[in-house]
């Protein structure tokens, strides 16, 4: 999880660097809008500025075409720098405005072709212009003096005064038909001798402000008609377009920029977020770690100081309880050795006998010591052998018999169906032997001990009842207990091993222990066991 925030952060800020490395190379610069767009102000004001000049000199109002020639030059300085447009981002931002600007180029050029007719043809008719009335009216003043030619002067005076008309109305349809009318009536009329050249001067001026006149009107009128003004509109439009466009693209950008940072925090947050809950988990559980070792020290502690305490214990209790057979053994041994020879033979059995119970006794509790000793150590041997349960059973029975007494009976019930089991035969023999030889010393006044072995599914279940004395409820929570021995058992024998033996033996072989037993009224022992898995056995 932290590694894939991890890498959701990183490739967030790599992506975020990329959009802004890109974004600085793309991002339109102001700067270039603003000098484009000043240029095409620039060059719609120097267009118009040709038309306006144009028609200056239409109107004789300028003389000279070097305004002209010089607007024209500025025209297309500006044009040029406008088809730099290499500034501008993306392939069809571009095409537009390049083609704006193709269009408006052939404009101008047509424009400046015109202007070029424009220029000679003008001229010409400025030309006429200007001596047309100064040789019409000599001409005119000439014939007036004489009056066989007065007639002709009215004539020329006709074309002075028609051809004038129609230089200040020129698109008068009308005074252009007067004019021209004029201009025909005299031209057939007989020239007298001597003259020809001056009224063929007249003559030419006049038709040429008669046939230049109408041309170069429309000549004005296709230089204003072609649409460079409006091809430098369609450029700024483009332009505009584009920059929004590319402005648009680049605040696009920005918000792909700014939600990928976003991205990025939100990646490194929750990447710190997990590492410093992952570090407070590994905190938490190296905690529980230390506790949990702290708890097994305080436990091994705890036991090693019962272990001490019980081995004190045992070796107190130990000593107390083996000084008894020992002194028995002790008293016996001095007494046969100074009288020996002397007793009966009965008597000196007696006394052997006694030295062989107090040595059978101290073996005893020297085995279950080492088996108690062996188990709080953890050391206790665990040898499962395959076990054939009611014959093994049959034989305990068949060797208990003889230590009864006379007031004790033993009834076994033994299940035929017990068959193999597969446990330790010698901490089973401690298990069953301590709970018989239990039953039959604390029922003091004798009676019928009752014993059960029989399966239960998948277990051996023995069951040792007696009618003795019972065990105390007060007792029965330290029954378990080394050394441990009831309230009740009054001058009755024993070490209070026995039944500590028995329960680690159970303890060995995975099984169960369940008491029940009155005071006064007698106990009951109910030992489960596992029949065991053959895999188990040791060969
Ligand atoms: P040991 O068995 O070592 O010779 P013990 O019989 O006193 O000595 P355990 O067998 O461990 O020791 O028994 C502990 C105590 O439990 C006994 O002292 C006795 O008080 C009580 N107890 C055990 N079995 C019976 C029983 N069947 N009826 C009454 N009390 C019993
Ligand atoms: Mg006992």
């Amino acid at each position: 999880m932290s590694r894939a925030a991890r890498a959701v952060w990183i490739a967030a800020l790599l992506g975020a660097a990329g959009l802004a490395a890109d974004g600085w190379r793309t991002e339109p610069d102001p700067r270039v809008l603003d000098h484009y767009r000043r240029d095409i102000r620039e060059l719609q004001a120097l267009d118009a500025r040709i038309d306006g000049q144009v028609m200056q000199s239409r109107q004789a109002l300028v003389a000279h075409y070097d305004g002209i020639v010089q607007t024209m030059t500025d025209t297309n300085t500006v044009l040029a720098r406008l088809e730099r447009v290499e500034d501008l981002e993306g392939p069809a931002d571009r095409e537009r405005v390049v083609s704006g600007l193709g269009a408006l180029r052939a404009s101008l050029a047509e424009k400046a072709a015109l202007v070029e007719s424009f220029k000679s043809e003008n001229a010409i008719l400025r030309n006429s212009v200007r001596y047309f009335p100064i040789a019409a009216k000599r001409l005119r003043d000439e014939l007036a003096a004489s009056p066989e030619t007065q007639r002709l002067a009215a004539d020329v005076n006709d074309v002075l005064v028609s051809v004038l008309e129609l230089n200040e109305t020129p698109s008068s349809e009308e005074a252009w038909s007067r004019a021209q009318s004029s201009i025909d009536t005299l031209s057939v009329l007989v020239v007298p001798l001597g003259m020809e050249e001056d009224f063929e001067v007249v003559l030419r001026h006049a038709q040429t402000v008669v046939d230049r006149g109408v041309r170069v009107d429309a000549m004005t009128a296709d230089i204003l008609a072609v649409p460079s003004a409006s091809d430098a509109v369609a450029v700024d439009t483009a332009l505009e377009r584009a920059m929004r466009d590319a402005y648009r693209r680049a605040d696009h950008r920005k918000i792909v920029l700014f939600v990928t940072l976003l991205g990025a925090v939100v990646g490194l947050s929750v990447d710190i977020i997990l590492r410093l809950r992952r570090s407070a988990a590994q905190e938490r559980k190296a905690t529980a770690r230390l506790a949990e070792a702290n708890e097994i020290l305080v436990r091994e502690k705890e036991r090693e100081r019962e272990l001490l305490e019980l081995k004190s214990r045992f070796i107190s209790m130990t000593s107390h309880e083996f000084r008894t057979p020992l002194a028995v053994i002790l008293s016996s041994t001095e007494l046969l050795e100074a009288y020996g020879e002397r007793w009966t033979p009965a008597k000196r059995a007696d006394h052997f006998a006694r030295i062989k119970d107090a040595t059978a006794g101290m073996e005893q509790m020297l085995d279950s010591i080492l088996v108690i000793g062996k188990s709080d150590s953890g050391k206790l041997e665990y040898n499962p052998v395959r076990l054939d349960l009611a014959r093994w059973t049959h034989h305990l029975v068949d060797a208990f018999r003889p230590t009864l007494t006379k007031s004790h009976s033993l009834e076994a019930s033994i299940d035929a169906a017990l068959a193999e089991a597969c446990v330790d035969e010698k901490l089973l023999n401690h298990i069953v032997t301590n709970l018989l030889s239990n039953a039959v010393k604390y029922s003091p006044a004798g009676g019928v001990v009752r014993f059960a072995v029989k399966r239960d599914g998948d277990r051996a279940v023995f069951v040792v009842t007696d009618d003795g004395i019972g065990i105390p409820a007060q007792d029965q929570p330290m029954l378990f207990d080394s050394f441990h021995r009831c309230s009740n058992v009054g001058h009755i024998r024993g070490t209070g091993l026995g039944l500590a033996v028995v329960k680690r033996a159970i303890e060995a072989h995975r099984g169960e222990l369940h008491l029940a037993s009155d005071v006064g009224r007698g106990t009951t022992f109910t030992v489960s066991i596992p029949l065991g898995a053959l895999h188990e056995l040791v060969e």
